[in-house]
């Protein structure tokens, strides 16, 4: 029996961990689920899984939570500091799925009760890699990769012999706008830009597909996470995502890992690993599928990608620049505040505009994060006005 706590339980990745999570109600017990504003989605899923706790980071939603609750014996708390302690609570493994850089500090929280920390919440990873990895080897902790690619890219790569690696390919699909022109591209909505080929998504993660950010997030999110040159790491897009990711070896063995579009199979390796579980998802039919196509990324349609790898090899502060701009961004693009092409040029604009020294400890990290948004959110204005 494993514990279990899923940090946005409400959200895309965390409703298909609970889907996982209640098929086998005899292999996990819920210690805490979380959710920002959901008060409904949380409490039917605390009851469902009989969680421990349910916590809600709205203090405003404190009431209706614990109504929700009443009767169910599962205990409700409320508050970003309450989301901190159900982080802490030292579940055996912990799903860390709150979308952006507002699951920095809950994932801290869990990697200092060193267990298992699976981490589909990659902003916390690009803006503050060094400490998380600094943090997760002081207390222990093991940290498993959710991201479709980085957890292919875990099950290809030969971490005893590194040096045996060539490159890391990540694929992309290239979101909904890779056949688009700029012109194009310029006058899409929030509808169409949610709207993935490929992938059912938050509303985040999906406009950082059709920018292709993610890709730029993703490559950040790999140089930390194995032991690579950032110049080692390259994106190839892949229109059918059944390739999730790929390991090139010296000797030319090149390692892949397929399976369907469905976050829940990157889940069940995370959570059974380093075993297997079975999932619901019907076999890859590779007849089906037919064929597989690969092309470069277009870096000048998709300026996302070159400030992301611009910001990686700088280093410093600059990935958590590139994170905080870009949150703010999708966020006014999501409000229909700016316009799809202002989202990129509203973070190279604040990757001009602020250049402090590399942050070292978590306090520095929120520092630069909170400046690079003040200064974002003055661009974004800019724009409205
Ligand atoms: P969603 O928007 O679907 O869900 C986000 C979750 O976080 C919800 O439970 C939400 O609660 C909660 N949340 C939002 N803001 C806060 C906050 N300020 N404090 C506490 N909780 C908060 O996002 P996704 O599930 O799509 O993505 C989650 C993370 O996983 C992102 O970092 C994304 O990049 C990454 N990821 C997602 C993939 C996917 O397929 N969706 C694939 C790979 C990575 P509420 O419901 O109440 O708003």
């Amino acid at each position: 029996m494993r514990t279990v706590t899923i940090l946005g339980a409400t959200g895309s990745i965390g409703t298909s961990t609970l889907d996982l999570v209640e098929r086998e109600p005899d292999r996990f017990r819920v210690r805490a689920l979380t959710a920002n504003t959901d008060v409904a989605g949380l409490a039917a899923a605390a009851i469902r899984t009989h969680a421990e706790r349910a916590v809600i980071a709205d203090e405003a939603c404190f009431d209706a939570l614990r109504a929700a609750l009443l009767g169910s014996g599962v205990e409700a708390a409320a508050g970003r500091e309450a989301i901190i302690d159900a982080a802490a609570t030292g579940a055996d493994w912990t799903m860390a799925a709150i979308v952006g850089c507002a699951g920095l500090e809950p994932v801290m929280a869990a990697i200092a009760t060193g267990g298992v920390v699976v981490l589909a919440n990659k902003e916390p990873l690009v803006s503050a890699g060094e400490v998380i990895l600094a943090a997760a080897r002081e207390s222990g902790a093991t940290l498993l990769p959710a991201d479709s690619e980085h957890n292919a890219i875990f099950q290809c790569f030969d971490f005893a012999r590194p040096e045996g690696v060539r490159r890391i390919i990540l694929t992309a699909s290239g979101g909904p706008f890779r056949d688009y022109t700029i012109e194009q591209m310029r006058g899409v909505t929030r509808e169409q830009a949610v709207a993935h080929p490929n992938w059912a998504m938050g509303a985040k993660i999906s406009i950082d597909s059709a920018t292709m950010m993610n890709k730029g997030l993703e490559l950040i999110e790999a140089a930390r996470l194995f032991p690579v040159p950032a110049d080692r790491i390259e994106i190839v897009l892949h229109r059918q995502s059944v390739i999730h990711s790929m390991v090139d070896y010296v000797d030319g063995s090149m390692l892949a890992q397929l399976g369907p579009s469905d976050m829940r199979v990157p889940i069940a390796h995370t959570l059974a690993w380093p075993a297997r579980m079975t999932t619901p998802m019907a076999p890859l039919d590779l007849v089906a599928i037919g064929k597989l196509e690969f092309e470069a990324p277009d870096p000048v349609r998709f300026p996302a990608l070159r400030l992301a790898r611009e910001a990686l090899q700088a280093g410093g502060a600059r990935p958590a620049i590139l994170n905080a701009a870009n949150e703010i961004a999708v966020e006014a693009f999501l409000q229909r505040r700016i316009g799809f092409l202002e989202i990129a040029a509203i973070v190279d604009d604040t990757l001009a505009r602020y250049d402090p020294a590399a942050p070292t400890d978590l306090a520095a990290v929120l520092a630069v994060d909170s400046e690079a948004r003040a200064l974002a959110i003055e661009r974004v204005e800019d724009c409205v006005a």
